[in-house]
């Protein structure tokens, strides 16, 4: 069975290019377009087996999306990769210490995410 990746972000245009990387892989794909959005696709999938979340987006943002996420026993171990544009040793701190796998700052070659994401699936 193919993985399943969710990917959150609040522009399309980065959902739709990692949507695509991630397809080409034969990954299957669900979007989402902010933390909310993410947490909802995320309780109705069968199952996720990583996320790749922005951080600056409204309603609910990538920090507090991943807190969201970790705080429950059963996405304890499941990966999560930052892909953003807030490249701050602050913001990469902070997002490891909620419990991100990865932080990847953009723009992320594809091929370097790719073999951190396959990585991370084992
Ligand atoms: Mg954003």
């Amino acid at each position: 069975m193919s993985k399943h990746i969710l990917i959150v972000d609040d522009s399309k245009t980065i959902r739709n290019l990692v949507a695509f990387i991630m397809k080409k892989e034969g990954f299957k794909v669900t979007m989402a377009e902010d933390g909310l959005d993410g947490l909802e696709k995320l309780y109705s999938a069968e199952h996720i087996d990583l996320i790749i979340s922005d951080i600056n987006m409204p309603r609910m943002d990538g920090f507090t999306f991943i807190k969201t996420v970790r705080e429950q026993e059963a996405y304890r171990d499941l990966p999560i990769v930052v892909l953003s544009t807030e490249g701050k040793e602050n913001d990469i701190r902070q997002g490891l210490e909620l419990g991100a796998n990865l932080y990847l700052v953009k723009p992320t070659q594809p091929d370097t995410m790719m073999k951190n994401i396959r990585m991370l699936l084992g």
